[in-house]
């Protein structure tokens, strides 16, 4: 036998949105004074309540193993969440609670996809998604939703790419990258493809709390009997109470769905950390206000990220509706001269202005728009603004 490694394995491309964010970081340790539109992670501090609880978790002497799947009062209260948010009915037994958002999708996939089954994914998309899939031995299916369809996709170009052997659709809203927001009678003309194609959806709304404007969350298992049997609907704490370092996601399913994904859980790691659970907990049941406080904000952010952005020269965006990013059209910076040497692509505009001018920002190409960019306005206002400035100064000096 040979010392070599899994075929699997060496498919898999490492995450780019950490690695870029992980070299922002480096430079900052370094004294360099980096902007990091990178990660979308919220800048605020976990709320005080929050870590109060996971405080008195440890005091307690809640640190030992629980279900594999989560405590039963945090799948309670997910439930009730569901319910009173999602206008969703789903019992405890039929929630799993995950190390974060990316845990609950890999047991997802996992759960559902037998070698060669195709899952269908909207372009621009959160570049986890192929890598999850393939990594579930399942083939990513591309589809695009391009800029004059506001990055959405429409049922006809669903049922258009499917085929006997697709399993699943990923549907994610609001949008990573895009900050787009899926309107109900969208949901519903792609419920009833899912439906009548008889095929999964995987709903990730990660983003759920995080909509600004007139634009309303809906959930696609909420619209109706049929398609509440065939949707897995993923969410987690990272993003509506800035939790990302928690590690805590979970998913509303089918009573046989999640049976097996708790079953491959309690091999693969365990319960979710014990002391994250009470925290979770108390996110969920304790006062929401910070939600509405966070939101407020981000919206004054966005608002102010795509105005600046919008009036930068050879550079294009539409308005993000929801989640905390700004997917900026950079195709023709890619044809404009950088201190002589053709830009050539948004990896290298992203390469300039990291190195040269102490921005972090993430090239799209991993998100299926390699043509784009994409800003994460996490940050605060004051960074943003330096940010900016510096990415109007490089566009300012093309030729
Ligand atoms: N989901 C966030 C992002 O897209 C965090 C980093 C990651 O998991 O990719 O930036």
């Amino acid at each position: 036998m040979s010392l070599t490694l899994s075929k699997k394995s060496e498919q898999v491309k490492p995450s780019s949105t950490l690695a870029i964010t992980a070299k922002a970081k480096e430079m900052k340790s370094q004294g360099i004074d980096v902007v990091g539109f990178g990660a979308g992670e919220p800048d605020f501090n976990t709320p005080q309540n929050i870590c109060d609880a996971a405080i008195k978790a440890i005091g307690d002497g809640f640190t030992k193993y629980t279900p594999a799947s989560g405590t039963n009062e945090l799948k309670e209260a997910v439930c009730k969440k569901f319910k009173e948010f999602n206008g969703l009915d789903y019992a405890p037994n039929q929630i799993v609670i995950s190390n974060g958002g990316k845990h609950s999708l890999t047991n997802v996939f996992d759960a559902l996809l037998n070698p060669g089954d195709e899952v269908i994914i909207p372009a621009p998309y959160w570049l986890s998604y192929p890598e999850m899939v393939k990594l579930s031995d399942g083939v990513p299916v591309f589809i695009t939703g391009n800029k004059e369809q506001n990055y959405k996709v429409s049922a006809a170009q669903i049922e258009a790419a499917v085929t006997d052997k697709t399993k699943a659709l990923v549907l994610n809203t609001p949008s990573n990258p895009t900050g787009m927001v899926y309107t109900r009678e969208e949901l519903e003309a792609i419920a009833e493809v899912a439906v009548r194609k008889d095929f999964y959806v995987v709903a990730d709304e990660m983003y759920e709390h995080l909509i600004y404007g007139d634009d309303k969350h809906v959930s696609i298992a909420s619209l109706n009997e049929e398609i509440y049997k065939r949707t897995i609907t993923c969410s987690g704490l990272s993003k509506s109470y800035s939790m990302t370092g928690w590690r805590v996601g979970y998913t509303g399913a089918s009573v046989e769905i999640t049976k097996r994904m708790s079953a491959m859980q309690s091999h693969a790691t365990s319960n979710p950390n014990s002391i994250a659970q009470k925290a979770a907990l108390e996110a969920l049941v304790g006062p929401q206000d910070a939600i509405a406080t966070m939101r407020k904000e981000f919206d004054a952010r966005r608002k102010y990220s795509f105005e600046r952005v919008r009036n930068m020269p050879h550079v294009d965006c539409i308005e993000p509706k929801g989640a905390f990013y700004v997917f900026v059209d950079v195709s023709k910076v890619q044809d404009m001269k950088y201190k002589g040497e053709k830009v050539e692509s948004a990896a290298k505009m992203a390469d300039i202005l990291l190195n040269e001018f102490n921005v972090a920002v993430i090239p799209c190409a991993d998100f299926g728009f390699a043509d784009h960019i994409r800003l994460s306005y996490a940050i605060s206002m004051e960074q943003i603004e330096k940010g900016l400035n510096r990415i109007e100064d490089f566009l300012n000096t093309l030729e």
